[in-house]
């Protein structure tokens, strides 16, 4: 059978089960945005995310620096998804010989930009030469206390950390190539090239938060993962969903449904989590969308009216 034919979680289900562990008792978190291990009272994450060209980014519309940036922090993300903090990186690059050595070094920089920010090192890695650019990060992290995507309830409040949607729009407006672009274009582009993980948070979301999720593929997509992981039905409500003033300029300029950008956009790096209502109280910069409710599915209360929203993100295969 073709792995195309399975996509990408069916693929990544048959391949687990192929893989033994010899001591799952210190296995604390397994398929979630890290992987979590107990060793010697102290919990390790490991994550990995990779950039490759063509198909995470387009070369001549990205700078390196932003290239580097942006590998570091889709991959702090994730931790933060676990309420940890990064500690040490390790990249594997693939590299065409022809490319320059300059772009090259602008990765690095970025790279090494982004580290200082977060407060973690990249100590080394391997080298190939490849037909495309292949940057691929593993890093560790580590956190008090492990969030898993499965701890929700009902009865506690789902939690968004920042506004949706912009990345895709920064990407369709980089994918036209202005020779000019304005204030509210530029920011939206911005954010689609340089995200900030919300490390911010980590440290009170190791504390309060049940569940989390980074909503990379997309806010409705993982937001269904969450659901299915914890076996709850989630309600967002459309009047609390935040609408970002620019991607709304931007919308209403290109004839397009802002919800669909929010809801489906991908590549934001904001967190999505759950606590309960009393802990809300610690989170005043985020935004509580909905509710946790028994049952099944992902829905959004309109009005009076509750309608199922498709969970589809993006996938990678
Ligand atoms: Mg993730
Ligand atoms: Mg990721």
């Amino acid at each position: 059978m073709e792995i195309g034919r399975l996509g990408e979680f069916g693929l990544i289900d048959r391949l687990v089960k192929l893989l033994e562990i010899k001591d799952p008792s210190v296995v604390v978190g397994f398929g979630d945005d890290c992987s979590a291990v107990s060793v010697d009272g102290k919990l390790l994450l490991f994550t990995g995310d990779i950039q490759l060209e063509g198909r995470h980014f387009i070369k001549k519309l990205t700078p390196p620096e932003d290239l580097g940036w942006k590998l570091v922090s889709v991959n702090v993300s994730d931790v933060v998804a676990c309420g940890g903090k990064p500690e040490w990186g390790f990249i594997s690059v693939g590299f065409p010989p022809e490319l320059g050595l300059d772009y090259v070094e602008g990765i690095y920089r970025g790279i090494n930009k982004a580290s200082r920010h977060y407060r973690m090192s990249v100590i080394g890695g391997n080298t190939t030469s490849s037909d495309s650019i292949i940057l691929d990060l593993f890093l560790t992290g580590t956190t008090r206390r492990f969030i898993p995507r499965s701890g929700a309830t009902d009865g506690q409040i789902v939690v968004l950390s920042g506004y949706t949607g912009l990345a895709r729009a920064g990407l369709e407006l980089l994918m036209m190539e202005k020779k000019e672009y304005q204030g509210f274009e530029k920011r939206l582009i911005d954010a689609f090239l340089k995200p900030v993980a919300r490390l911010d948070l980590s440290e009170k979301l190791s504390r309060y938060a049940s569940s989390a999720i980074d909503i990379s593929d997309g806010l409705a997509g993982d937001t269904g993962h969450l659901a299915e992981s914890s076996g709850v039905k989630i309600v967002f409500d459309k009047e609390k969903l935040p609408v970002n003033e620019d991607l709304l300029t931007y919308c209403r300029k290109a004839g397009k449904n802002v919800y669909d950008y929010m809801l489906y956009g991908g590549e934001d790096y904001q967190i999505l989590f759950s606590v309960d209502r009393d802990n809300l109280r610690y989170f005043p910069e985020c935004f509580p969308v909905g509710s946790i409710e028994k049952g099944t599915g992902l829905f959004l209360k309109d009005g009076g009216r509750e309608v199922p929203i498709r969970p589809e993100g993006f996938t990678h295969i």
